[in-house]
């Protein structure tokens, strides 16, 4: 063949290539069914609903069209299966469940995607002196146990546990990560939603949306502001025992609420939240729920965790130390009563109480 055969040869098979690239993307894309409509009473304002990350999802977003609000939204949904494809504990290939099947014996390859995150999990570790660890693998599957027994784990089973839990020994490369012990786990499910929520709010943006947020089971990222709108409206979660919801009052940003409320368990007779403190091993007793308002969702919904570990002098003076974060907790006393704790800037979004 002469060279121009062979270039014209390379240049057919890279066409099929991407043709078949193409198609294969826009079958997947087609596959999942995704529900967008105008938001009733904004015309130009769209919305698009669909379940990820085991909760429900809704997007908002302005646009030209319905059909450039279901491209809008497809794209932004493609992200977030990007994020559980990656990150979810439960996939057997993804990042996370390859990490903490090879971790133990060196470097496993990641992608940009889980580095990113845990990186900036590594920054909220510290801000947190430790109180926010994406390594408490060990202990969630202690206290997992537990629930199933219906016992709670003795001293020694947590001691055990503990050991192998701590950031400080998960190494991180350049693309790639292991563990400095054995019997190591990570799990991002204090964290990978709000990267989620991040990257799906970006690429509305990047869509060509002006305004608009996405929300992942009640935790939002807001970006723009509606014409004629100088802040967005939210209501957060109402935790048993407290009987106002409180409704927030926001210029774009990230607003994220942790609560064991939701998504706490039992063992015996005794309710235990789904956060694990890692410096004692045991579930977070007292502190019902942590909202937070921060400037992304990844930092809002790890710091949500994280503080409701410290509790609300350690957690609250934090806050108090960072530009553009503000937190309300809800503690609950000796008695079973609940008391409201406010950041220092926290009222200025408080629109009834
Ligand atoms: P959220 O509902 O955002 O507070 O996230 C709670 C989730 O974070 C749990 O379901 C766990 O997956 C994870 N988690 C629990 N305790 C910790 C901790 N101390 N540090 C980091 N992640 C945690
Ligand atoms: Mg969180």
């Amino acid at each position: 063949m002469t060279d121009r055969g062979r270039l014209a040869a390379n240049a057919l098979a890279v066409s099929f290539l991407l043709a078949a690239v193409v198609l294969a993307s826009l079958r997947h894309a087609s596959r999942e069914p995704l529900d967008v409509r105008e938001t009733a009473g904004e015309p130009g304002r769209y919305e698009a609903r669909f379940t990820a990350m085991s909760t429900d999802v809704r997007l908002s977003m302005n646009a030209p069209s319905l059909g450039r609000a279901r491209s809008m939204a497809a794209a932004a949904l493609a992200r977030v299966r990007e994020v559980e494809r990656l990150m979810s504990a439960y996939a057997p290939d993804s990042d996370v469940s390859r990490l903490n099947r090879l971790g133990g014996r060196g470097d496993v390859a990641l992608s940009a995607q889980t580095m990113h995150v845990l990186q900036r999990a590594g920054e909220v570790h510290g801000l947190t002196h430790g109180a926010f660890d994406v390594t408490y693998a060990p202990l969630r599957d202690l206290w997992r146990d537990a629930r199933q027994s219906g016992r709670p784990p003795d001293s020694a089973a947590v001691r055990e546990a503990l050991a192998r839990v701590g950031f400080e020994r998960l190494i991180l490369g350049a693309d790639g990560a292991r563990f400095g012990a054995v019997g190591m786990e990570v799990d991002l499910g204090g964290i990978a939603k709000g990267y989620a929520i991040d990257l799906a709010a970006e690429s509305l943006r990047r869509g060509g949306a002006t305004h608009g947020f996405a929300d992942i089971g009640g935790d939002l990222r807001f970006f723009g502001l509606p014409p004629g709108r100088s802040r967005w409206r939210v209501e957060v979660y109402r935790p048993p025992g407290l009987t106002e919801r409180p409704l927030l009052s926001l210029h774009p940003c990230a607003v994220t609420t942790s609560g064991d409320y939701a998504r706490g368990f039992r063992v015996g007779d005794e309710w235990y939240s789904h956060i694990i403190d890692p410096r004692t091993g045991r579930p977070v007793g007292d502190v019902p729920s942590v909202t937070v308002v921060a400037p992304d969702a990844t930092t809002a919904d790890a710091l949500a965790t994280g503080l409701a570990v410290l509790g609300p002098e350690d957690g609250l003076a934090l806050v108090d130390s960072l530009a553009g974060v503000e937190c309300m907790m809800l503690v609950r006393d000796a008695g079973g009563r609940i008391s409201k704790h406010l950041s220092g800037g926290f009222h200025r979004f408080l629109e009834s109480q």
